[in-house]
């Protein structure tokens, strides 16, 4: 059997997040990975200093090329950029009846840059946020998205809640920048609550971690696990991909996708 899972999201020539993440990802999960490149980014471990996004017309081809031809089990979504975009994706889906689709809810990197245009969030809220299985937003954009201040566990529990009524089969608010003591909290919800709980790695190497999970539950149901169990697959992987990561270039490292 082989699993086949597509990544749509941008690249980053230093190999830590977009789509050479996911591929790294789909390959250590030993899940057949292709790309559909949303955008070129200009980055190394210093930020990300430029972009450029593809046309969603070449886009939308790049999708329905794979799904016409190898077939697609399970895809994700990474930074989408321009609202043009993000349309390309929902049409994709729509038109190409696409299955098991996790949105990563990228809006803007660490140092600050945009990766989705502010002009397309209502329609990615509007768009994405109802056809996904599963999405992973971190603190700040469970912020964006709802609207929600989050101070607290209870906080991100109530925007996953929110996330959930406006449309995805299931959340995961990510508590990677909210610290509880030495542990680290995400919350799942898909109607039932789940607390998962982990150590806190200090490393200042994490790089693509967004993307790195992603395409980890990516990687899971394109072998047909179901949603918690992939994001609890996936999130182990995290960690030890977290703990062992790369002390590279003169800023923030990458994860370690083979330990
Ligand atoms: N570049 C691309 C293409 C991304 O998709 C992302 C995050 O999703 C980043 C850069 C930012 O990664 P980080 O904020 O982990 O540095």
């Amino acid at each position: 059997m082989i699993y086949k899972a597509l990544s749509i999201a941008g690249s980053d020539n230093s190999g830590g997040a977009g789509i050479q993440a996911d591929l790294k990802v789909f390959s250590a999960f030993g899940v057949y990975g292709m790309s559909a490149v949303t955008s070129v980014t200009v980055q190394n471990t210093l930020g990300v200093k430029g972009s450029h996004p593809v046309p969603s017309d070449i886009l939308f081809e790049q999708i329905k090329a794979v799904v016409e031809d190898i077939g697609v089990d399970a895809f994700k979504t990474g930074m989408l950029q321009t609202e043009e975009n993000v349309l390309a994706v929902y049409q994709a889906v729509k038109d190409l009846r696409m299955k098991n689709f996790v949105a990563d809810t990228v809006i803007r990197s660490k140092n600050g840059k945009y990766l989705l245009d502010k002009s397309a969030i209502e329609t990615f809220i509007k768009r994405i946020v109802p056809l996904a299985d599963i999405i992973t937003p971190n603190i700040d954009e469970a912020e964006v998205l709802t609207g929600i201040e989050i101070r607290s566990v209870d906080d991100m529990i109530r925007a996953a809640k929110e996330l959930y009524r406006m449309g995805s089969s299931a959340v995961v608010v990510k508590g990677g920048h909210l610290p509880q003591g030495d542990r680290i909290v995400d919350i799942f919800y898909n109607g039932d609550l789940y607390t998962l709980e982990y150590p806190y790695v200090r490393t200042k190497n994490t790089h693509g971690t967004g993307c790195t999970f992603s395409a980890a539950i990516t990687a899971c149901l394109a072998k047909g696990y179901d949603h918690l169990k992939a994001v609890r697959v996936a999130r182990s992987y995290i960690q030890g991909a977290i703990e062992n990561s790369l002390s590279i270039g003169k800023g923030t490292g990458s994860l370690n996708h083979f330990w």
